[in-house]
């Protein structure tokens, strides 16, 4: 569905990835193009704008690595704006996982009418039964249309998925109330509730969802939408989550010619993530929604993403080593203090360093509490700053006076740069002992 804007994009990108060196023009040139390629998917203006100015900010403050092109650079930029686009941050790939564990959970379908709702419902009731062995009772509160009712009852029959008899006379809320009994008394573990939809919003029928959520209370509220209507598919997202709260989107008819616009601004303008997309009506048609794997199918470079990836992983590798070598020779001098510091604060401070290693986050507090956290890292590297290159690569020559003028360059006070030579100078201890012992050195130092 993505296959025009894919073609433009690859189009514009391709200039750049060609050339050796790049002016400022070509990339403003193929910004250009890459700004009219989202416009024309139907991607809201803000949205693209947004995009593009974050690309241009980091293709700017971008160190261009040896191994690859600059053109090769802004590919990867462009892909991981994208993923943020899709994605929102701290989504990561875990956008399709539903909050269901506490049984019976409920989730509750919410659309208009025509958006591909009662397919989706049961569709997502089938994959929760075959996949994760969930037991679901499905409920449609469609009272209006009789149809309705029986349309989900008999997608019902045919996925194997059960739904609750349907009593007439019955409104919304007193459907969601029996359905949430019948599944708490029959064991089941998801209830999902199909609500009524209407050929455009209005009072009434945002009204009735409202009450049923409140008599409901959902874990999860899943807005489907139409992916085929563009920017307004982002509109009545935006008129559900303001009216109604929502947890999540799915994009239907993503299998159509659209755009593919709507999937593109989703998560940009209503903060909300897309969970699924349905590529088609058969009751296997409906996928989790990876921003990762939707930016590498729309950018269709791959291959220079993953070079710039290892020409990365590279660089980090290159310079561990080149400090291990130093350290090796017995050499530390606050320029590699200040490197150490630096990885720390790319992985997080203290904090996120300890995270990674089970069991350590009290330690962590412990630690954060006696001032080793980022705020002590920003303040070290304030003080290394404020040194001379000749202070830097020879910490001995700190005597009272520099140590002042120090202390006022970096707006802190002599202690404190007291206490950050002391650190340089058990660390490079350490590291010297770490040296000598070679490859195996880590274990040794704490075999000690
Ligand atoms: P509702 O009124 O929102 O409940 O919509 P329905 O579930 O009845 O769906 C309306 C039509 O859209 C049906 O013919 C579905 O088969 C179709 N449909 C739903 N999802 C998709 C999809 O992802 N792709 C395609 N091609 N058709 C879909």
């Amino acid at each position: 569905m993505f296959e025009s804007l894919s073609e433009r994009l690859s189009g514009a990108l391709e200039k750049l990835t060609a050339k050796g060196a790049l002016t400022e023009a070509d990339v403003a040139t193929a910004l250009r193009e890459v700004r009219v390629a989202l416009l024309e998917a139907d991607v809201s203006l803000p949205v693209a704008r947004r995009f593009i100015k974050q690309v241009q900010d980091k293709a700017t403050g971008q160190a261009v690595l040896k191994s690859v092109t600059p053109g090769q650079m802004v590919v990867k930029i462009v892909h991981d704006e994208m993923v943020a686009m899709l994605a929102g941050e701290g989504d990561g790939e875990a956008g399709a996982r539903l909050r269901i564990d506490s049984p019976p959970a409920t989730i509750l379908m919410v659309g208009l009418q025509g958006s591909g709702k009662t397919t989706t419902a049961a569709k997502l009731a089938r994959r929760l039964k075959e996949r994760d062995h969930k037991r679901v009772l499905m409920a449609s509160l469609d009272t209006r249309r009789p149809a309705a009712m029986e349309q989900l009852a008999t997608l019902g029959q045919q996925t194997g998925i059960d739904t609750l008899p349907i009593v007439r006379g019955q409104d919304a809320v007193a459907i969601a109330r029996r359905a949430r009994q019948q599944a708490m008394l029959a064991g089941y573990d998801v209830v999902m509730l199909d609500t009524a939809g209407r050929l455009s919003i209005d009072a009434e029928l945002m009204a009735e969802v409202a009450a049923v959520r409140d008599a409901a209370s959902p874990n999860e509220t899943l807005l489907v939408v139409d992916g085929l209507t563009g920017q307004d598919a982002v509109h009545t997202a935006e008129n559900f989550d303001g009216q109604i709260g929502i947890s999540g989107v799915v994009l239907t008819r993503m299998d159509g010619d659209g755009r593919g616009g709507a999937a593109l601004s989703m998560r940009a303008v209503t903060g909300k993530p897309i969970k699924f997309v349905g590529i088609g009506e058969k009751m296997d048609a409906l996928e989790e929604f990876h921003a990762e794997r939707v930016a590498g199918r729309i950018l269709g470079m791959g291959d220079i993403v993953s070079l710039v990836e290892k020409a990365q992983e590279q660089i980090e590798q290159a310079e561990a080593e080149r400090m291990m070598k130093r350290f090796q020779k017995g050499r530390f001098d606050m320029n590699d203090l200040r490197s150490q510091l630096e990885q720390m604060q790319k992985m997080g401070g203290m904090d996120g360093i300890m995270s990674m290693l089970p069991g350590m986050g009290k330690i962590a507090r412990q630690m954060g509490d006696a001032g080793v956290d980022d705020k002590m890292i920003r303040r070290q590297m304030a003080i290394i700053q404020s040194m001379t290159r000749e202070e830097r690569k020879k910490p001995d020559i700190l005597k009272a006076s520099r140590k002042e003028r120090i202390a006022r360059g970096s707006g802190l006070e002599v202690q404190d740069v007291n206490r950050l030579l002391k650190m340089h100078r058990q660390m490079a201890d350490m590291m010297k002992k770490m040296g000598r012992m070679g490859k195996g050195g880590l274990r040794g130092l704490m075999g000690q």
